[in-house]
């Protein structure tokens, strides 16, 4: 393999040794269908137009890189904030369920389905079925339905269908087992739309590319904002790694680049209680593909734990995996109490309320050093509406 490619998916849709596409036979036929085609749509003049003139105006791309001058000073660094907080929609995932629903259309599927921890993906999916008029079937866990009910509104009002998952702990995995079973059963018509960079080949690298406007948008707009071409850091979330994925994309060969992910540590990456994958570091098969995980001794999937929804997985994309084991990216992790004090320290310094999964990301300031002059990038993948009942529940506003 050229030099040039070494962080991306290989012809086995591998990343070194991480990736590929573990799959029950059944499946076989759907996975292969979505490889053999999913390149030559992407790289079509037709879906280039279509995607670009949403992202545009739909989503409300390009999302600003604001230059934080109040956090710059704080840390003695020149702060920038990719703002995917003010996407339609309000996070980065409308950019993937926007550009996979395309996908569908071009392979002449008309039947969406998804599945959905938190809510968030079930929304941006049901949401840019509503702008297509595509119809959505959402699966999600009972003990989800219950905690996310906001979000179940959500996805009922733009017109979708959400399916309780009622076997196992009734959580995402349950959620995923029912997609999937949906998914063998009706081949023809249907397309199972993932929200992050983790599942079977072509997924994560589908999704990667979907997510990879970020990157593309950072690397002009620096070039506006300062001297140089790129930034000297890239700093985002990682839960399944997609904000992440997109964020790093086009400086993946670009050495001058340094590359951080934050993980969801939880209560402490010791305590039991957390969601730092590759801080763990075991390896096994997630959702079909080969990379870190959460697992017990006898190899149990274990349930993952952080305050914020969106991080709370407990797999990480075969691509970070990657970046981990070549040492291309840097991953350090950050605990509920960090992403609280950054989650804080954003809203008062600069009068933006982050997602507290960005939060996280941002809690990268405190814990690393850099120097008067580099341009650091922070990636704020969605902003806090969301997140206000545990902002005053912890903060006791
Ligand atoms: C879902 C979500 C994430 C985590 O997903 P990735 O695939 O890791 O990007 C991060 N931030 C926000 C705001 C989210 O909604």
């Amino acid at each position: 393999m050229s030099k040039k490619n070494k962080y991306q998916v290989d012809e086995k849709g591998m990343y070194g040794r991480f990736g590929g596409a573990f799959i029950p036979e059944m499946l076989y036929p759907n996975i292969e269908n979505l490889k053999t085609v999913y390149l030559d749509i992407i790289n079509s003049e037709a879906f280039q137009n279509e995607y670009k003139a949403l992202l545009k105006d739909y989503v409300g791309r390009p999302s600003p890189l604001y230059y934080a001058k109040r956090l710059s000073e704080k840390y003695n660094t020149q702060v920038y904030l990719k703002r995917e907080d003010l996407n339609h929609t309000g996070a980065h995932k409308i950019n993937n369920t926007v550009g996979q629903i395309l996908i569908a259309k071009h392979m002449g599927k008309d039947r969406i389905i998804a599945e959905t921890g938190a809510g968030q993906h079930g929304v941006a999916t049901a949401t840019a079925c509503a702008l297509m008029g595509l119809q959505c079937v959402v699966y999600m866990g009972e003990v989800d339905i219950e905690r996310q009910a906001p979000n179940v509104a959500r996805m009922k009002m733009l017109g979708a269908e959400v399916v309780a998952a009622k076997s196992g702990s009734k959580t995402l995995k349950d959620a995923t087992n029912e997609a999937l079973r949906d998914w063998i059963c009706n081949p023809e018509d249907t397309f199972y739309l993932i929200g992050s960079v983790v599942g079977p080949h072509p997924y994560p690298d589908m999704v990667a590319r979907l997510q990879a406007i970020i990157s593309e948008e950072i690397k002009w707009q620096i070039k506006e904002k300062t001297d140089k071409d790129y930034p000297d850091y890239v700093i985002a979330c990682v839960g399944g790694g997609s904000n992440a994925a997109g964020s790093f994309y086009h400086f993946l060969d670009d050495e001058r680049v340094s590359l951080v992910a934050v993980e969801a540590s939880g209560m402490g990456v010791d305590s039991g209680e957390t969601a730092a994958t590759i801080a763990l570091g075991d390896l096994g098969i997630i959702h079909g593909s080969k990379t870190f995980l959460m697992q017990s001794d006898d190899g149990q999937i274990t349930e993952p734990y952080s305050i914020s929804a969106g991080l709370d997985y407990p797999g990480i994309g075969p691509q970070h995996a990657h970046l981990h084991d070549t040492k291309r990216g840097s991953f350090i992790s950050a605990t509920d109490a960090d992403a609280l004090e950054a989650a804080k320290e954003l809203t008062q310094l600069e009068g933006i309320i982050p997602a507290l999964e960005s939060a996280h990301a941002l809690s990268a300031l405190s814990k690393m050093s850099f120097k008067k002059d580099d341009s650091v990038v922070i990636t704020v993948s969605g902003r806090g509406d969301k997140d206000m009942a545990t902002y005053m529940n912890r903060f006791g506003f």
